[in-house]
């Protein structure tokens, strides 16, 4: 039975390989979020041909929407001959800009030596065709199948995916009873089973002055100064600590199973992308992101707690110390219980196609699932899909052929323990 529907996905080879190209060539960069409905309409078209019945949601109002730039998002599902569970694949359709460095057009979908180039090869446009293409084989090989399944094309994942996966979970599109099991294919490996992603905390602090004639700075307060007071605490207490903090969470690569923070920018006096020289004064605001990764051991109070104290001790002994605080973005922390069926479904078809025992693992960074665990309560929920995550974002992106045709064996496979309830 499985041999039946591990040469289907074998037979749609070239299948897989060709949807991918087209994928790449419509270029869904984000922001602005460029061409979504064409590739939505990519995705919807097939799948209607195949039978699912589509639907296309745009994000209204959400962030970045607008007449221009619609953040429509397909979602597509078809019934089995009898009831049972949903099985969900969710992909991103958006990609990162293409940035300088490629020697291949980053558009171009082409094919060099077993692999596909282009810019959302690998993230993730070569595990929506891998979903795609597995669950075309099953329809195929067993068309009397129980439950339902559904695949979706969402929008901004790379920006949050707020008028995405967020938006369709506020309209119960990722909770029970409609959705049983959720299979996100970004690019973490076709032998790793990713459980969740560590927790966020993204805030703005300013640190204030007062403006002043640079040639007389003792006339005025530089915010900036005040601002390196902040940084040097950070370096003297706030790393170590941040350092000395283990998780139990297989947090890959290694070096994010303590907890980090990013300096995402800091910024003050003269506005950046001036030309010429700038005008002689002392700085009266200086403004510093932070982008906090925190883990499932740690809670949100504290990590935000960590940094207002040495702001807050700032103020009572530094002289003049002023500072605003402001929270950009909250994350919590998720990790899927290695027994959900899900995971031991995706397990079960690693260790049949690759012959080999899968790794766990937890996402350095955040992604959708995030708001099917918060907003769709839903937790049976993994990213599992083609392609190595260091090749995201960079240039010259590629996914493997080899490597989608594996892991949409896995899919299938999976989708069918799950859809049967042997899992
Ligand atoms: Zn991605």
């Amino acid at each position: 039975m499985l041999e039946a529907l591990f040469r289907r996905v074998e037979d749609k080879r070239a299948d897989v390989v060709e949807l991918t190209r087209d994928l790449i060539r419509i270029p869904t960069v984000n922001p602005p979020g460029e061409a979504y409905t064409p590739c939505a309409e990519l995705i919807g078209n097939r799948l209607a041909r195949r039978g699912f019945h589509v639907r296309y949601l745009r994000g209204e109002d959400t962030p970045g929407d607008s007449a221009r730039y619609p953040r429509t998002n397909v979602v597509a599902r078809i019934e089995g001959k009898r009831p049972g569970p949903c099985v969900h694949f969710n992909s991103h359709i958006d990609v990162v800009e293409a940035g300088q460095g490629w020697t291949v057009d980053p558009f171009g979908g082409e094919v060099k030596d077993g692999k596909v180039y282009g810019r959302g090869a690998c993230d993730m446009k070569g595990g929506l065709a891998a979903s795609i293409v597995a669950v075309e084989a099953l329809l195929e090989a067993f068309p009397d199948f129980p439950g339902a399944i559904e695949i979706s094309g969402t929008v901004d994942e790379e920006s949050g995916g707020f008028g995405g996966v967020a938006y369709l979970a506020s309209l119960g599109l990722f909770s029970k009873p409609r959705v049983d099991h959720v299979i996100i294919p970004e690019p973490l490996n076709k032998d790793r089973i990713c459980l969740g992603h560590r927790g966020v905390w993204w805030a703005e602090i300013e640190t204030k002055g007062s403006i002043a004639h640079g040639s007389m700075p003792f006339l005025g307060d530089c915010a900036v100064r005040h601002m390196g007071a902040v940084l040097d605490r950070f370096e003297s207490e706030l790393y170590p600590k941040l350092a000395a903090k283990h998780t139990d969470m297989p947090v890959v690569p290694e070096g994010a199973r303590s907890s980090t923070l990013n300096i995402n920018s800091v910024h003050g006096g003269q506005p950046e992308g001036f030309d010429g020289l700038p005008s002689p004064c002392v700085p009266d605001s200086c403004r510093m992101i932070i982008d906090r990764r925190y883990l499932i051991e740690e809670d949100l109070a504290e990590v935000k707690e960590e940094v207002m104290s040495i702001l807050d001790h700032l103020a009572s002994t530094r002289p003049n110390f002023d500072y605003r605080i402001r929270d950009l973005m909250e994350v919590i922390p998720t990790m899927t219980d290695r027994d959900a069926p899900v995971v031991r479904a995706v397990a079960d078809g690693i260790r049949d196609v690759l012959a080999k025992s899968p790794d766990y693992v937890i996402s350095p960074g955040s992604y959708d699932q995030k708001h099917i665990a918060r907003i769709g309560h839903l937790h049976d929920c993994i990213a599992y899909g083609p392609g190595i995550l260091d090749m995201a974002h960079r240039p010259d992106e590629f996914v493997g052929i080899d490597d989608m045709v594996d892991s949409a064996k896995v899919m299938a496979q999976a989708t069918m323990a799950l859809l049967n309830g042997t899992r």
